[in-house]
C-alpha cells in the first residue's frame, strides 16, 4: 500500500480511506497480520497493530531492500485514444516499468479532452496507476502528467533520448533503417527515454517534422502494424528484457 509521507511517524503509519477499505473489508485482514506499505520509493514490511475508527494503525517491522525498478526512467507520451485504452494502456505500462505518463493531444486523436473531461480521466489514471503499482510490488507510482501537446511536452521536461515509434518506417524501408535493437543498445542505465506513440490515426505530417526537427529517432517495433495501445508494450516490454535480469 502507498502511505502519503504525512501518515508516518517514526516507526507508526496510519492507512484510510480507500486502502482501509481494501484492507479491512477486501482483504478481511486482522491485527497482527503483516503488509508492505510504500512510500517515497521505499518499502516496508509492516505489522497490523490496530483496526479502529476507519483506520489501520502499523508498526514497520524492517526496511525491504528489493528494488523493482528499471535502471533507466521511460516516459511514455501517449497520442490520446479512443474509448477506455488509455486505462489499459497505464495500468500494463506501470506493470512493466513507466515512471511517467504524459497523455498527448494530437492532431489525429480524435478524442478531445475539456479541462472537466481531463480531470475525470487524469483522477482515474492515477488510481489506475497506483493500483497497478501496488499489485506488482513497485515502491513508486507513476507519475500521471496533465495532458500535453507536443510543445508542452518539450518545454517542460528533458530527456536523454526521444523516440519516435513510427510503423511507417517498417513500410518504408525496414532493411536500411535503425532497429529498435540499436537504439535500446545506444542507452545507459540511469538515462531518461521519451517514447511517444500515435493515435489511431498516427502522427500528421507537421507533427513528424516537429519531431524530426528536434531530432528525435523513429523507431519500428518489428515488421508489423500493432494497435496504438499494443505498441507502448512492445517497447516497455522488449526495455524490460533487455534491462532487466
Ligand atoms: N489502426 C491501428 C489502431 O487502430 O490502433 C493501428 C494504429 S498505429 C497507426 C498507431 C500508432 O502505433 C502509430 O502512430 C505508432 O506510434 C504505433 N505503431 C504501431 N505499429 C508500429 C510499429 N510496427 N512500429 C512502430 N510504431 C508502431
Amino acid at each position: 500500500y502507498f502511505v502519503p509521507s504525512n501518515q508516518w511517524q517514526d516507526q507508526t503509519l496510519t492507512i484510510t480511506d480507500d486502502d482501509y477499505h481494501h484492507i479491512v473489508n477486501v482483504m478481511r485482514m486482522k491485527e497482527g497480520q503483516s503488509i508492505i506499505c510504500s512510500s517515497n520509493g521505499m518499502s516496508y514490511l509492516c505489522e497490523i497493530v490496530q483496526i479502529h475508527d476507519k483506520e489501520v494503525t502499523c508498526q514497520v517491522l524492517e526496511k525491504l531492500n528489493e528494488n523493482q525498478e528499471l535502471p533507466i526512467t521511460v516516459t511514455l507520451a501517449q497520442g490520446l485514444p479512443k474509448g477506455d485504452k488509455l486505462d489499459f494502456i497505464v495500468q500494463k505500462a506501470t506493470e512493466l516499468g513507466m515512471k511517467y505518463f504524459a497523455p498527448l493531444q494530437l492532431d489525429r486523436s480524435i478524442v478531445k479532452w475539456d479541462h472537466k473531461k481531463e480531470q475525470k480521466k487524469l483522477e482515474r489514471l492515477r488510481k489506475i496507476a497506483k493500483e497497478a503499482s501496488e499489485q506488482s510490488h513497485r515502491a513508486v507510482v507513476p507519475t500521471i502528467h496533465e495532458k500535453h501537446t507536443l510543445k508542452e511536452l518539450f518545454n517542460n521536461h528533458s530527456f536523454d533520448h526521444c523516440w519516435v515509434a513510427s510503423e511507417l518506417v517498417a513500410k518504408e524501408d525496414v532493411k536500411h533503417s535503425p532497429s529498435f535493437k540499436e537504439a535500446i543498445q545506444q542507452v545507459k542505465e540511469g538515462e531518461h527515454i521519451l517514447l511517444i506513440v500515435g493515435p489511431e490515426g498516427g502522427f500528421s505530417d507537421e507533427e513528424i517534422h516537429f519531431l524530426e526537427e528536434l531530432k528525435c529517432r523513429s523507431i519500428r517495433l518489428g515488421p508489423r502494424i500493432l494497435r496504438t495501445e499494443t505498441a507502448p508494450l512492445y517497447a516497455l516490454s522488449a526495455m524490460s528484457f533487455y534491462f532487466e535480469e
